[in-house]
C-alpha cells in the first residue's frame, strides 16, 4: 500500500488526487494540508482518514479540532503544521499542490525525511530549483512532475536517452486571449480572465494561463527537472490542448505525449511511476478530432513570457523576483485592485528594480519575496 500526503488537498489538484486515491483503493492518505477551507478538509478527513491534518488559518485550525475530535487525528496549524504533514514519518510520497512560493520550505522538509515528490507547486522549482534538484540528488528521492506539460516531457524521455535530448517543444493553448493584441486587454475583468478554454484550474493559475506567465513559469520548472538551457525550450502554441509537450532528440527525432485534457492522467502516472494503470475519462478520437495547429507565441502581446525567459536565462534571485512580483499582481487583479495589463509592468517593474544575486540561499528567497511585495506595496 502507497502512502501519500497532500498538501493543498483542497485545491483543483488536490481534489484530483484525491479522487485517483477513491478510484485505485491501494493508496493510504497519512497527511492533508490546507489554508482555510475547514469544511471540505473535515470532509477529507473523514473519508480519508489520515492521521495528520494542517490548517494553515490557526482560528480554521481550531475549529476543525473541535470538530473531528471524534476522530483519531492530530490537527495542527501554520508553517509548523505543514512542515510536520510534509515530513511525517509514514508517507512515501507528498503531493505538493499548494500554490506559491510557501511550497519551498514544506519541499524541502519532505526531500530531508527521503519522500518522494509529486511536484505540482512550480513555484517552488522555479524560484529554488538550484536547491531543490541537488537536495534530491543528495537525498536519492525523486521529483515526480505533475503539471501535465512536464508529465508529457517526463513520458516523452522515457525509453530515450536523456543526454541525447536535443529541445523541449512546450506547448500550451494560448489562454482565452490568444489571437488578441494588447489595446484589445485593456478592460478585461476577472471573469474574462478566468475563462480558460480548456482545461479547469484553480483561479491563480487560470490567471497565469491568461497571461502566459503560467508558460514562462513552466519555461523555468522544465530547465530544472530537466536540466537543460531555457534557450532549449520551445514554447509551441497548440491551441487544442491535444499534445501535451514534446521532446526533440539530437537525430531529430520528435517524441510527443498525446490525449484528452485531464489532469488526473499526469496526476496518477506521477502517483504510480513507471507503472501506468487504467484511468476512467474520455479517450482521444482521432477520426472525431478534425485537427491539431500550432502556432508561434506573441511574445509582444504576452510579454509576462518574454520577462520568464529573461529571468530564466539571467537565473540566480531574478526568478524568484519574476515569481513573486507576479503572485502579487494576480492576488491584487483579483481583488480588483490592478488592471489586468498592470500584471507584467508590475513584473516588469520589479524585475528592473533588482539586483541580481546568484545563487540565493533559501532564506534570502524568502527575504526577497517580502522586498518585492514592499516595493510593489510603495508603487502601486
Ligand atoms: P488551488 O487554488 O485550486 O488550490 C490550492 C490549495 O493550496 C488549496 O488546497 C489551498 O487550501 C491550499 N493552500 C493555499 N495556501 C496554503 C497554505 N498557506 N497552507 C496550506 N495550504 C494552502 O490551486 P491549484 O490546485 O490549481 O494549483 C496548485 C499548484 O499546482 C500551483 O502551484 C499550480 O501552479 C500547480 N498546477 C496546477 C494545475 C491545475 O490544473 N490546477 C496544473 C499544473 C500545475 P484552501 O482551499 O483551504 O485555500
Amino acid at each position: 500500500m502507497k502512502k501519500i500526503a497532500v498538501l493543498g488537498s483542497t485545491g483543483s489538484i488536490g481534489t484530483q488526487t484525491l479522487e485517483i486515491v477513491r478510484t485505485n483503493k491501494d493508496i493510504e492518505v497519512t497527511a492533508l494540508a490546507a489554508g482555510n477551507n475547514i469544511e471540505l478538509l473535515e470532509k477529507q478527513i473523514r473519508e480519508f482518514r489520515p492521521s495528520l491534518a494542517a490548517v494553515w488559518n490557526e482560528q480554521k485550525a481550531a475549529e476543525l479540532k473541535i470538530r473531528t475530535a471524534d476522530l483519531d487525528v492530530e490537527i495542527l496549524t501554520g508553517m509548523d503544521g505543514l512542515l510536520a504533514a510534509a515530513s511525517q514519518k509514514e508517507s512515501q510520497i507528498v503531493v505538493t499542490a499548494i500554490v506559491g512560493m510557501i511550497g519551498i520550505l514544506p519541499t524541502i522538509e519532505a526531500i530531508k525525511t527521503g519522500k518522494d515528490i509529486a511536484l505540482a507547486n512550480k513555484e517552488t522549482l522555479v524560484t529554488a530549483g538550484h536547491i531543490i534538484m541537488p537536495l534530491a540528488e543528495q537525498y536519492g528521492v525523486s521529483i515526480l512532475p505533475v503539471d501535465s506539460e512536464h508529465s508529457a516531457i517526463f513520458q516523452s524521455l522515457q525509453g530515450g536517452q536523456q543526454k541525447a535530448l536535443h529541445k523541449i517543444l512546450l506547448t500550451a493553448s494560448g489562454g482565452p486571449f490568444r489571437g488578441k493584441k494588447r489595446e484589445d486587454l485593456v478592460n478585461i475583468q476577472v471573469e474574462d480572465a478566468l475563462k480558460h478554454p480548456n482545461w479547469e484550474m484553480g483561479r491563480k493559475i487560470t490567471i497565469d494561463s491568461s497571461t502566459m506567465v503560467n508558460k514562462g513559469l513552466e519555461v523555468i520548472e522544465a530547465k530544472w527537472l530537466f536540466d537543460v538551457s531555457v534557450d532549449q525550450i520551445q514554447v509551441v502554441v497548440q491551441p487544442q490542448s491535444i499534445i501535451h509537450s514534446m521532446v526533440e532528440y539530437e537525430d531529430g527525432a520528435v517524441i510527443a505525449q498525446l490525449g484528452t485534457p485531464d489532469m488526473k492522467l499526469p496526476i496518477q502516472y506521477a502517483l504510480y511511476y513507471p507503472e501506468r494503470r487504467y484511468l476512467p475519462g474520455d479517450r482521444l478520437d482521432f477520426s472525431a478530432l478534425s485537427q491539431i495547429t500550432f502556432e508561434k507565441p506573441d511574445m509582444e502581446t504576452f510579454y509576462g513570457l518574454k520577462l520568464a525567459y529573461e529571468a530564466g536565462r539571467k537565473g540566480g534571485s531574478l526568478p524568484t523576483v519574476f515569481n513573486a512580483a507576479n503572485e502579487r499582481a494576480v492576488a491584487m487583479f483579483l481583488d480588483r485592485k490592478i488592471a489586468y495589463l498592470e500584471i507584467p509592468e508590475i513584473i516588469s517593474a520589479c524585475m528592473e528594480n533588482h539586483k541580481n544575486i546568484a545563487d540565493p540561499t533559501v532564506e534570502e528567497i524568502l527575504k526577497i519575496e517580502q522586498e518585492t511585495y514592499e516595493f510593489i506595496k510603495n508603487r502601486w
